[in-house]
């Protein structure tokens, strides 16, 4: 876990999450407009990924996937990495995607993932999560290294039952689009995720993908509710976020039952 790291760009921009050195894997997850640009501004290397996440078919979610890939694959002249992604971004799904040309998807490993279907990576484990949002298709992640597990709901509303997809995460990642309890179909307000952060009880909450309206009224100020109310350290995401993930190193977590 040496120089393992976390960096978020996701408020006002939509470059996704970066994750390096879970498992001895770098990985970008939900490479929204500007994830390759800002991958440079953050100091990363795109050519380092080896895999790259895309959660579902909307554009703020994947419009950086192909540049990605060609950055992962050297200019497309390596069979390199994975790509994973919602049946909708991989294949399409009625309206919804394809979102990545044949062309891109044909010089690394592909899988189509759904609610509960889990992928190992050398020493990581990939499992989907359920969401409910606009995309019928629409997955969230976890990932789970022996000693350390990250959750990313991507795009959901709160349901029944989506605390027990993200059990057991030492940092919990969410949109969370709307403050206090201004509730729209297929997304977490504030409220919301305090309810999954309280039965979550991760060692870190971050919320992304801040609407205007957040912005606005000022994230920090949410995250600062969220974490007043239930013990449990909450942070609102901004640009160029970097965070140590050995910090949040736990015991070693079983894969298998996973
Ligand atoms: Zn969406």
């Amino acid at each position: 876990m040496a120089d393992a790291f976390a960096t978020i760009t996701q408020k006002r921009m939509t470059g996704g999450v970066r994750i390096d050195g879970i498992g001895g894997k770098n990985i970008h997850i939900d490479p929204g407009p500007g994830a390759l640009v800002r991958t440079y501004q953050f100091g990363l290397d795109p050519i380092k990924l080896d895999a790259i996440l895309v959660s579902h078919s909307h554009t703020d979610h994947y419009s950086d996937a192909e540049v990605l890939i060609e950055a992962m694959t050297k200019g497309m002249t390596r069979k390199r990495g994975i790509v994973i992604g919602s049946r909708s971004v991989i294949k399409g799904y009625k309206t919804w995607g394809p979102c990545i040309s044949n062309y891109h998807l044909k010089k690394s490993n592909v899988e189509i993932m759904e609610p509960d279907k889990t992928k190992r990576i050398g020493k990581i484990k990939i499992k989907a999560t359920k969401t409910i949002h606009g995309d019928p298709t629409a997955i969230g992640f976890v990932l789970r290294s022996g000693e350390l597990s990250i959750s990313y709901t991507s795009d959901t509303e709160y349901y029944e039952g989506l605390q027990r997809y993200h059990k057991g995460a030492d940092i919990l990642i969410a949109s969370v689009i709307r403050p206090r309890n201004e509730r729209i179909r297929g997304h977490m307000c504030t409220e919301d995720f305090m309810k999954l952060v309280t039965e979550v009880s991760p060692k870190l909450a971050i919320m992304t993908h801040l609407g205007m309206k957040m912005i606005m009224n000022n994230a920090d100020r949410e995250a600062e509710i969220i974490r007043n109310e239930t013990g449990i350290n909450t942070l609102a995401a901004h640009d160029g976020m970097h965070l140590d993930l050995q910090d949040f190193v736990s015991k070693q977590q079983t894969l298998d039952e996973f």
